[in-house]
């Protein structure tokens, strides 16, 4: 079957592999073929998934390529909101309090007359509104996974944190970190299922390990991007 790609991909032969798999790198997709199967087939497999393949690498990608922290929030430059760059817009207005909006990009609103405090005021708000948007984010992502093995938290809170992704308390409340709302979703899917995980075994065991697959299989995908990326992430707003 004749295919082209404009992704960029290469093929690994793994004799230890049992299923064709994709893996998304930031130069590119690895396809990663067990020994029988044939390259034809491997790569109509990718054809297959190339949606799936080019969503993840341009969140792979969008990410690594600004490593470097954001020293201001400031009109016209950019936001790695759900690990994609979305524009920032910063404005004063008459209101007495700073102001969040999304629409596609994020409209931060200051008092009149604040532009000394303007970083501290945005940052703020910011946060308050990434407070609540990841609750109800990471809410959604207990529904679907708490009842198969009867995982229930007892309360999510966003905090922020200046070296960990999460955290499950001696009663189950699970802590996030704010910055998880600047990753992909998956990522804050994985950090979730991985606190989920920790009502079970409170340790990083292999049957810790075995119940995260269970819930997410490719999680070695998101872990991989916290390594990368979340050292760079956890500086962005320093
Ligand atoms: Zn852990």
């Amino acid at each position: 079957m004749p295919v082209s790609f404009s992704l960029p991909y290469r093929i690994r032969h793994s004799k230890r592999a049992k299923h064709l798999r994709l893996v998304a790198r930031p130069e590119g997709i690895e396809l990663v073929v067990p020994p029988a199967i044939s390259e034809d087939r491997a790569l109509a497999f990718l054809h297959q998934h190339r949606d799936w393949a080019e969503r993840k690498l341009s969140e792979m990608r969008s990410m690594t390529a600004r490593s470097q922290p954001l020293q201001r929030l400031e009109n016209g430059s950019t936001l790695p909101f759900q690990g994609r760059e979305v524009p920032l817009l910063v404005r004063e207005h008459a209101g007495r309090r700073p102001q969040v909006q999304y629409d596609g990009r994020f409209l931060v609103s200051v008092p009149a007359g604040s532009s000394g405090n303007l970083q501290r005021l945005a940052l703020s708000a910011l946060f308050d509104w990434a407070k609540a948007w990841i609750r109800e984010q990471a809410e959604a992502i207990v529904q679907r996974h708490a009842n198969r093995f009867r995982l229930y938290p007892r309360q999510i809170r966003v905090k922020r944190m200046s070296s960990r992704w999460g955290s499950c308390g001696p009663r189950n409340d699970i802590n996030l970190n704010w910055l998880l709302a600047f990753a992909p979703p998956s990522v804050l899917e994985y950090v979730v299922i991985h606190e989920l995980c920790h009502i079970r075994h409170r340790n990083h065991s292999a049957d810790f390990w075995q119940l995260v697959a269970q819930h997410l299989p490719g999680y070695s995908a998101e872990r991989q991007w916290l390594r990368r990326n979340g050292a760079a992430l956890l500086r962005r707003f320093e």
